[in-house]
């Protein structure tokens, strides 16, 4: 269905673009799985979409500063995903980003982690992916007042901060092999070390250090845009075939009915 990828150009969203070519007109809106009906499946807890995510990755997931309430991107999505297929939604409290994947895996807790989630080929081994929403790319980001290059990072000098299990860690592994890539819980605290100087660069989502450097870091910088080409998706049992096609059909939809690019341009709108 995606022939080409389409890399964030100066960091705005092309989601609706991707998701508008497979229509709620064709029938089929599942890539993963065209045979499931999208009519039956099986949630945790009856007439409930439940999510788990890791709520540190503005402006996808965050907590709210006074309720405490995730919100954000993903947590809009949510919402309307479950409107769109009749459920209320149900988000669990913040984990891991390297436990979401096994979390769904093993089932019984939650039905699906939205989470900025990287479609990958071993993540794919583990669970499903639902269809792309969102296309993101890579960024290093250093102090505002740091000379440093993607090569001089490259050094045993160097280290590089991460939130484990993500593909901005693999990045980095793959392409600053001098460099000790120190993995941490989540991207603030990465962002928190760069600033406090305990760490030289975090490489984590575009998107997410744009947001981030624009609302709360003036003193960092992006210094690389890394287009990996990266796309967004939502992961669910592989025993769940009904339920990706539903959200597959509920995405689809949201595309049409314009809920997707209502929610793009409340988040990204002017920030990006
Ligand atoms: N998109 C990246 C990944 O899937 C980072 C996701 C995240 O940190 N929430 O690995």
């Amino acid at each position: 269905m995606i022939s080409r990828r389409q890399f964030i150009q100066g960091g705005s969203l092309v989601a609706a673009g991707l998701l508008a070519g497979c229509g709620s007109s064709g029938g089929s809106t599942s890539t993963t799985d065209t045979s499931a009906d999208a009519s039956s499946y099986t949630l945790v807890n009856e007439g409930k979409l439940t999510c788990i995510s890791n709520l540190f990755f503005p402006p996808f997931e965050s907590m709210n500063e006074s309720t405490g309430d995730p919100e954000g991107f993903d947590i809009d999505i949510s919402k309307e995903l479950a409107k769109h297929m009749g459920l209320e939604v149900n988000w669990l409290p913040s984990q891991d980003f390297d436990t979401l994947v096994p979390t769904i895996k093993q089932g019984g807790k939650a039905d699906i982690a939205i989470a900025g989630m990287t479609i990958t080929d071993a993540r794919k081994a583990e669970v499903d992916m639902s269809d792309p929403y969102v296309d993101s790319n890579q960024s290093i980001v250093v102090k505002a007042t740091s000379t440093d290059t993607q090569d001089t990072l490259n050094d045993s000098s160097k280290t590089i901060a991460v939130q484990g299990g993500t593909t901005g860690a693999e990045w980095a592994q793959e392409n600053l092999p001098k460099a000790t890539i120190k993995p941490l819980s989540t991207v603030i605290d990465a962002m928190n070390g760069v600033q406090s100087g305990l760490y030289d660069a975090v490489v984590c989502d575009l998107p997410v250090s744009k947001y981030q450097i624009k609302q709360s870091y003036s003193d960092l910088q992006v210094i690389e845009e890394i287009p990996t080409g990266e796309q967004y998706g939502i992961a669910i049992s592989k025993d769940n075939p009904g339920l990706t096609a539903a959200v597959n059909a509920a995405l689809a939809e949201m595309v049409s009915d314009g809920t997707m690019a209502a929610i793009e341009t409340e988040w990204f709108g002017s920030q990006m």
